[in-house]
């Protein structure tokens, strides 16, 4: 059988298609963006019973490169790249886990987190990456003039980009806001020999820069408006009903920033629609920074306006973007799965944060928007009770020790509900033995 795939302007009035080996990022007739379109009449010529199997049959196989949670569904994702261009480092099959205490404190009983932060560079954004490097790849061993890859990025995206051209082969140039994302982010494409540009910006400054630089086909451009990232991206859905055994939930949450992953997460699940492999759709629901929520603010108009705001810093730095590229394709995306965007402050995001900790998870502060976007839900009978409901916790909380460290000495600029403080003592079993009787008599349930 053989599947195809191609860009296509999304402007219904337009749908203008070009191949996937053309460097193109945006239609060149009426400028909007393109996504990845399949050939769906030749994939439904597979039953969905047969795609199940299949996809099940791969899963965290050692059949390379199919064992990976993306390249497992290669027909639904790029088809056509050869096998030896493929960049795998075995990305996807992260674990769903049940919450059960953290679901208990907040009186839910069926709460799942996809902790999709357990990867390669530590957060989903693995998924994306591998299928962009594969194809950048394929169009070079075609001949493609293509010298290095480059990307703005708020310390994910430039992790992602650097790990995998470094397991190509590839030059990856990353551009990032100095000052504004981790140590640990910095340090990954460092590490990773990336060509790491700091620029006394924002993300969205940044954005605009290489969107300059890369008008030169000599450097390709990793941003998500690049529709080949979202083609990786949108296998996280997928996975998730895959592990539910093609159940759906009711309700899926994530956080958003570029907004690139919410349509991703929208295409997965209709494709699984389209080819049979479910029929109920979940809810979808973007939780934002309070301080970069340009989607909240056009939610709340009911999506009649949109205006991009200059984001304030937020400590969740991966989502701080007032201009968020894919905003089109998410607000399509949330009309679809009858969507609802919540932000959180600050605070909100820090405790449920550490809320979620102190029953054996470890989150990073963009999954503890999520986890307060459900908690306030919660609250307003918007999410009930019964409900079952997926968390996608898209980074692994030790890229943000500063976060944490703060948090739990105190040093934010609100009170810190969670702290655990540590307790000096002098080096005597005495001392030691005084602090266990007084932490643990006051643990003791009145
Ligand atoms: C990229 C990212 C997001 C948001 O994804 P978008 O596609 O930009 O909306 C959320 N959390 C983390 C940790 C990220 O790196
Ligand atoms: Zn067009």
């Amino acid at each position: 059988m053989s599947y195809r795939a191609w860009f296509q302007c999304i402007n219904e009035q337009c749908k203008e298609r070009y191949p996937l080996n053309r460097i193109i990022y945006r239609c060149s007739k009426c400028d909007s963006l393109l996504e990845v379109q399949h050939d769906v009449q030749a994939l439904a010529a597979t039953d969905a019973k047969s795609w199940m199997k299949l996809f099940e049959d791969r899963y965290k196989s050692t059949q390379w490169p199919y064992g990976s949670g993306v390249w497992g569904k290669k027909e639904w994702i790029l088809p056509e790249i050869s096998d030896e261009n493929i960049v795998s480092l075995y990305e996807g099959g992260t674990n769903l886990f049940w919450a059960e205490r953290f679901g208990k404190m907040l009186g839910i009983e069926n709460l799942w987190i996809k902790l999709c932060g357990n990867s390669h560079s530590g957060s989903f954004k693995d998924l994306g990456m591998t299928v962009l490097v594969s194809q950048v790849k394929q169009m070079i061993s075609e001949g493609a003039p293509i010298k290095a890859v480059a990307c703005a990025s708020t310390g994910d995206t430039s992790a992602a980009l650097a790990v995998y051209c470094a397991a190509a082969g590839i030059q990856s140039i990353v551009l990032l806001p100095k000052g504004k994302i981790s140590i640990a982010q910095l340090v990954q494409p460092i590490a990773n020999g990336a060509l790491v540009l700091s620029l006394d910006t924002d993300f969205d400054g940044c954005m605009r820069v290489v969107k300059e630089i890369t008008k030169d086909e000599t450097i390709y451009l990793a941003n998500s408006m690049n529709s080949l990232r979202i083609e990786g991206q949108k296998t996280v859905g997928i996975e998730i009903l895959q592990q539910f055994d093609w159940v759906t939930p009711d309700v899926i949450i994530i956080p958003g920033g570029n907004l690139g992953n919410v349509s991703a997460l929208g295409s997965g699940l209709l494709m699984m629609r389209d080819l049979g492999l479910i029929t109920k759709m979940p809810r979808i629901v973007v939780a934002q920074a309070e301080r970069a929520n340009p989607l909240y603010r056009s939610y709340l108009t009911g999506f009649k306006r949109f205006e991009p705001i200059v984001a304030q810093k937020t400590l969740a730095s991966a989502i701080q973007i007032g201009n968020p590229v894919s905003i089109e394709k998410a607000v399509r995306t949330l009309k679809q799965f009858n969507g609802v965007v919540v932000d959180a402050t600050e605070q909100e995001l820090s405790d449920a944060a550490a809320m979620g900790d102190t029953t054996g998870m470890f989150n990073c502060p963009h999954t503890g928007v999520a986890l307060a976007a459900l908690i306030k839900m919660l609250k307003a009978g918007t999410i009930d009770k019964a409900e079952h409901v997926v968390v996608i916790s898209t980074a692994h909380g030790l890229k943000f020790t500063d976060f944490k460290v703060n948090y739990h000495e105190g040093n934010m600029e609100f009170p810190c509900t969670y702290a655990n403080r540590p307790i000096e003592l002098p080096p005597t079993v005495d001392a030691v033995k005084e602090a266990l009787k007084k932490a643990l008599d006051r643990k003791k349930p009145a």
